[in-house]
Order: C-alpha cells, then sequence, then structure tokens
C-alpha cells in the first residue's frame, strides 16, 4: 500500500489573480514535508506533477504558470512512507470533478478498497490517498455535501489527514482531521484578497501572507467566489497533535497551535539540559539540521558553549536533503555520509551532541564513529524526542517495530532504563538521555493529553485501534 505524508496546501484569491506563482512559492517552503514529488491542480484540467524537488522544475514555472492560470488551485510535496516514488502517485490526484491532495495516512486503506469497488488492491501500486478520495466521491454522490461525506469517512477510516480539494465548479476545500494529527493553517493575503490554507505557516511567510489561525480538528472550510464559509464535521474534543512535528518534522519558522518551532525545540533543549544537566560538558552539538535549535538552548541553560561541530555537506548530490524522509536506506546513509566533524572543535572534549530522534540507531552510530575519529574525549547523547518502541499509523514513515533501535525481539517487557543502556552500548555513546513525554509537552507549552506520543507508549486509543505489528517485509507485502 502506497502511504504517504507531505505538504499540502490550497488558494483561492476573491479578486480573481493567478494563484500558480503562490502555490509554487508555498510547495518551495513546505519541501521539508516531502522531497519526493509534488504536484498542482486547477478545476477542469489534470493535475500537473514533477518528480523531485520543487525548485528542480524552475524552467518550467512560467509555463507552468500560463497554462494552469487560475484564482483556484491546490498543491502538493510528497514524501511516501511506503511505495514507489513515481510519478503516478504523485498528487495531487483527480476522482471525477475533484482533485485531492493528502497529508497523513490511512491506515485501513485495504478496508476501504472494498467500499469503493472496482478498485484491486494490490500493494505497491495502491495510494490511501486515491482510495479515500473515491470513497469520498462516492459518499458525496449518495450524500450531497462534502461535509457530508468527510463527516461519514472520517469514522470508517483509521489514520490521520488534512485535505485540500478543488473542484471543477471552482471552489477550494480544505479539511483537518477530528484529532488534529497533522497541522493545518488559513491565511490572508490582504493585497489579492486571497485566502490560503497549507499544512504549515512557513508557506504563508513565503507569499507575505499573514496567519489567520490554526484550522481547527474536524473543520472543514471552503473558499469560493462567495468567500470563506466553515463548517465542522466532527465535534471531537479530545486531540492528539503529532509530537513529532515539533522537534523534527515541521519548518523552524512555522507557528503551529499558537507555539513557534524554533522558539519551541529551544525550550525543549533547556528543559533537556535540567533533565540531562550534564556538567562536565565542553561543547554542545547538534546532529544538522533539526536539533540546532534545542541544542542551543540546552548548552545556553547549561552555560556550557554552543558550537557547529558537525556540518552537512550541502554540495553533494544529496546534501540539501532530510535523511529521514528519504524512502530507501542507501539515499539516507548516503546523505549521513556526508555529515562531517569538524576536527579542531571535537578534539579532546567532551561532547554533548543532541539529537532530534533516535530511529534505527543507523545514523547515530556513524555520528558518533565519527567523533570519536575526530578525537572527542566523551560523547554523551541527548535526544529531545522520548524513545520510539511503536510504528507510527498516523502519517510518519517509521519503520516496522523489528527495525527499531528500540526492540529486544524477545517478547520480555523491558524498562525504559533497560532499553535506553542497550541503545547506548549499539550506538557507542559513553552516556544517552531520552526526553519524556510530560517534559516535552511543557516545554512546547501545550498539555501532554492534547498531543500525540503514541510512537513511544504504545497507547493506540486515541486511533481507536489495537496493531497487530508486522515486519517490514510483511508490511511490503513480500
Ligand atoms: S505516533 Fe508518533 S509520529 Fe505518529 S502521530 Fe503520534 S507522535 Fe506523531
Amino acid at each position: 500500500m502506497v502511504k504517504e505524508n507531505c505538504g499540502v496546501v490550497g488558494i483561492f484569491s476573491l479578486d480573481g489573480a493567478n494563484v500558480i506563482p503562490m502555490v509554487i512559492d508555498a510547495l518551495r517552503a513546505l519541501q521539508h514535508r516531502g522531497q519526493e514529488a509534488w504536484g498542482i491542480a486547477v478545476p477542469k484540467k489534470q493535475p500537473y506533477k514533477q518528480l523531485g524537488l520543487v525548485s528542480s522544475g524552475v524552467a518550467d514555472f512560467d509555463k507552468v504558470t500560463r497554462e494552469y492560470e487560475s484564482s483556484a488551485a491546490i498543491g502538493h510535496v510528497r514524501y511516501s512512507t511506503m511505495g514507489k516514488s513515481n510519478l503516478e502517485n504523485a498528487q495531487p490526484l483527480k476522482v471525477k470533478d475533484l482533485c485531492v491532495a493528502h497529508n497523513g495516512t490511512i491506515s485501513n486503506a485495504e478496508e476501504l478498497t472494498g467500499m469503493v469497488g472496482g478498485c484491486t488492491f494490490t500493494p505497491q501500486n495502491v495510494s490511501d490517498t486515491l482510495i479515500a478520495a473515491q470513497r469520498l466521491v462516492t459518499l458525496m454522490s449518495e450524500n450531497g455535501k462534502l461535509g457530508n461525506a468527510l463527516s461519514i469517512l472520517k469514522n470508517e477510516m483509521v489514520g490521520s489527514f488534512c485535505f485540500t480539494f478543488v473542484s471543477d465548479d471552482n471552489s477550494v476545500y480544505a479539511a483537518r482531521d477530528p484529532k488534529g494529527f497533522r497541522p493545518m493553517v488559513l491565511g490572508y493575503r490582504k493585497d489579492n484578497n486571497t485566502y490560503i490554507v497549507a499544512s504549515e505557516s512557513a508557506a504563508l511567510s513565503a507569499m507575505g501572507a499573514q496567519l489567520v489561525r490554526d484550522v481547527k480538528p474536524g473543520e472543514l472550510l471552503k473558499i469560493s467566489p462567495t468567500g470563506l464559509e466553515s463548517e465542522m464535521f466532527s465535534q471531537e474534543k479530545k486531540y492528539a497533535h503529532c509530537s513529532f512535528e515539533f522537534t523534527y518534522f515541521a519548518h523552524p519558522s512555522s507557528v503551529m497551535e499558537g507555539s513557534n518551532i524554533y522558539l519551541a525545540r529551544k525550550r525543549i533543549g533547556q528543559f533537556l539540559a535540567r533533565k540531562f544537566a550534564i556538567k562536565d560538558a565542553d561543547i554542545v552539538i547538534p546532529v544538522p539540521d533539526s536539533a540546532r535549535p534545542a541544542a542551543l538552548g540546552y548548552a545556553q541553560e547549561l552555560g556550557v558553549p554552543f558550537e557547529e561541530g558537525l556540518l552537512k555537506d550541502r554540495y553533494s548530490r544529496k546534501g540539501p536533503l532530510r535523511s529521514f524522509i528519504e524512502p530507501h536506506q542507501s539515499d539516507r546513509v548516503e546523505i549521513n555520509r556526508w555529515i562531517i566533524p569538524i576536527t579542531q572543535v571535537i578534539s579532546g572534549k567532551h561532547v554533548v551532541v543532541v539529537d532530534d530522534s533516535l530511529v534505527r540507531g543507523t545514523s547515530s552510530k556513524a555520528i558518533i564513529k565519527a567523533l570519536r575519529r575526530a578525537g572527542a574525549r566523551k560523547i554523551s547523547m541527548v535526544i529531545t524526542f522520548p524513545q520510539i518502541q511503536f510504528p507510527c499509523y498516523a502519517g510518519i514513515d517509521f519503520p516496522s517495530q523489528d527495525e527499531l533501535v528500540t526492540y529486544m525481539g524477545d517478547g520480555r517487557k523491558y524498562s525504559e532504563e533497560e532499553i535506553t543502556e542497550k541503545v547506548r552500548q549499539l550506538i557507542g555513546a559513553d552516556f544517552l538521555g531520552y526526553n519524556d513525554a510530560k517534559n516535552l509537552a511543557a516545554a512546547v507549552g501545550m498539555d501532554e493529553n492534547s498531543m500525540c506520543f503514541t510512537c513511544s507508549s504504545g497507547d493506540y486509543s486515541t486511533l481507536g485501534i489495537k496493531p497487530m505489528f508486522k515486519t517490514r517485509a510483511e508490511v511490503r507485502g513480500e
């Protein structure tokens, strides 16, 4: 099954301005949410799609702006959590007179397949977005409006979604799932009377628009020639905002649920320094790039110098890319291979390395090895996210449970301390400390109960499922 996380945007200009240049700017600003493919859809046309980074299509921007000219459009950058990175799986997708872009994962898409008919399920080539869109269109034909269809679909689906839609009757819609797993914001640009809905406010900043507010979990927005309308398709009160967005996924400039991501990460570092006050440290360094603000906060709180001890080679083929969201292990390894230590900064020091997460352990192991080669006297590693022990069914591609570095594999229940010690030995650090949910939520300034920590707690009650964990081979249908 092809599953998606990603970045989405939907734009409508009430002044009739051509919104395509704004969609392109927004997608470039959302590139950190997906670097495999991108696309744009307008009413009454097949979507335009390209593989690779948005910037790699720069030669075609003028042509696309002319040929797809429209005051209503949606866009998408793709990060597949499974499946092939081909153009067919790129989004937006068109089903009848509705184009759809999706950020999230629909974990029971196989079940939904049975409800849409005419769709033969084959792992690797069916997209959960396509199945959800087909089901949505069926429900709309039976129940009239999109809001009615979503209120039914939300009960049939397991997973997370932020959708943007553009319809052939020239309306843009945006919907956020009832738990608010994935982020979505509403913005406005005054000079051309344009509404924008996007995964993150970084997209609004890129086009000179103002952040109006977060889209509410369970809210459907419609933007059409008559203006902006809002309706709730769910009255859910218990939210589950993804905590991983705050430590890794989101752009530092974005504001999410009222918190700026850069400042939130810096505070996470400060709170971590209180949890793990490594007083004999000589320097604090980040693993580039997402952990940088947290390392700065950690260093400032502890009163230890912050240094850039590891630098990412931005000029290698994959240098500018984010390793975690690369679909293939070989590419992740290549990106991490080009994180180079600065010997003169590291040599002879007790180094505290701050990273945003520890998933498979391969990159941490490589980084610690490189720091030892650069002459580090002692290496302590602190992780801004809690221990990841369970798969995510709400839009982030953590590996299957058996691929996680925390997996013990013998069926016995291990304490958090025992797991930390096993991981510490495996990556070769002198000390390893993980953040915890309470500390992370307090640093972000949110109620812990309004955030999702399922991948560390194993409590899937917010999704209403008790998953049967599969190996990677089983997940791929091999
Ligand atoms: S399980 Fe983890 S990664 Fe997935 S939505 Fe929850 S916090 Fe985010």
